[in-house]
């Protein structure tokens, strides 16, 4: 039997991280290479009561279908957060819950993009965005970046050059994989050129509380006297991304929009997940949590910093995250990344080669390392171990 498909799986290939994945699940393998939050550090007894009283209280509710926008309390509940942590000004009204922030990215390529459109993005970007917004066939324009964020010189040369960009894709806060932060001038550079050119922004703010160290920084939403900004987020990296909420926090022209989108893809997020993470909120003290959750973390990215100062050659480049799950390395220009994961994988350590995550490019010689789901010894053997093959290579 012949079955054709359509077009767009041309471009949809298994993720390499998958393919890695696999590979690590075997206990003896110290991993690297996944982004996942720690699972002891799920508040597992609170979500039991949280669970019980949901059902409880509403559970005729909970178990019902619901409304495409989201749980209205919780939607209060994150107009409150997002304007006391990153200056956003958003009423909830604005705020459109999502089965996680993964499906606000389809969505946003769902919304935005016919095939051949134009996607600027950092280089590199989030493998999972990436895969998202290929499947609406876009050409992705890789805009290059340096410890401060996106270099607002290249950007310029490209909005003043290029036709058809339908929207910038950009991670400012702990980034996925780089864990590089932009910083404030930046932003401000950054929005300036938007607010002239007027091109919708994707602000993926994932990782933006997970802060160690320093001072908070304002969204760039924040700065957004335009409406062009649309804010993602998600309860997945401080709380359990088993519960799938994200959001999407946006001008009226682009939620109504997106709300359409929803209602077409999943009716509504799941009501009982949004009911259980808003009654948390209100019994539990959740800042407390990100704050334990920040420790443990902060004290994982200092023994993989420690480890790498220490064993890495002189050679080899690494970023210095302030927050989130994952540092970046650059290894010299000759070293390729996969050949040396093969030898790794032969020593038991794992890690994600840099290429996925350039969506035009194949450069060979970088890494990401998460550093959030192991104990610190096991980041120091691994770290050892891993520049033991560095040398050797
Ligand atoms: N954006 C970024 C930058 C991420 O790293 C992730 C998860 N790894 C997501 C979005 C999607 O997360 P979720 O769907 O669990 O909210």
């Amino acid at each position: 039997m012949t079955v054709v498909f359509a077009d767009r799986m041309e471009f949809l290939r298994a993720s390499e991280i998958r393919e890695i994945l696999k590979i690590t699940q075997r206990p003896e393998v110290i991993s690297f290479a996944g982004g996942l939050p720690a699972p002891e550090l799920f508040p597992v007894e609170e979500m039991k009561c949280v669970a019980l009283k949901v059902l409880e209280e509403s559970g005729k509710q909970a178990l019902q279908y619901s409304t495409t926008e989201g749980f209205e309390p919780l939607r209060k509940q994150i107009e409150v957060r997002l304007n006391k942590k990153f200056k956003v000004d958003v009423k909830y009204t604005n705020i459109l819950i999502t089965s996680g922030s993964q499906q606000a990215l389809d969505l946003t390529g769902k919304l935005f993009l016919n095939p051949q459109d134009i996607v600027l993005c950092e280089s590199p970007t989030y493998l999972a965005a990436i895969s998202a917004f290929k499947a609406y066939k876009p050409n992705f324009i890789e805009v290059p970046t340096d410890d401060d964020g996106m270099i607002i010189g290249e950007l310029e040369k490209i909005l003043q050059t290029t036709v058809n960009i339908k929207f910038i894709y950009i991670i400012p806060d702990f980034q996925n994989p780089t864990g590089r932060t932009w910083s404030l001038d930046r932003r401000r550079q950054f929005i300036e050129v938007i607010n002239q050119y007027e091109i919708p922004v994707i602000e993926d703010n994932a990782y933006g509380e997970l802060r160690f160290e320093g001072e908070v920084l304002p969204a760039i939403k924040s700065f957004d006297s335009k409406g062009l900004v649309i804010f993602v987020s998600t309860f997945s990296k401080t709380f359990c991304p088993g519960l799938r909420i994200g959001w999407i926090a946006a001008d009226t022209q682009f939620i109504e929009k997106y709300v359409l989108l929803k209602q077409a893809a999943d009716l509504h997020t799941s009501s009982i997940s949004q009911r259980e993470i808003s009654r948390y909120i209100e019994l539990y003290d959740f800042e407390a949590h990100i704050k334990m959750l920040a420790e443990v973390y902060k004290g994982r990215r200092d023994a993989v910093v420690t480890a790498m100062q220490k064993f890495f050659p002189q050679n080899v480049r690494f970023t210095y995250p302030q927050g989130g799950l994952f540092t970046w390395v650059e290894l010299p220009r000759h070293v390729s990344a996969k050949a040396l994961l093969e030898r790794c994988l032969k020593q038991n350590v794992a890690f994600v080669p840099g290429d996925s995550f350039f969506p035009n490019g194949r450069i060979e010689n970088t890494f990401r390392l998460n550093y959030s789901n192991m104990p610190e010894e096991r980041i120091y053997e691994g770290i050892r171990r891993l520049s033991k093959e560095i040398e050797n290579y």
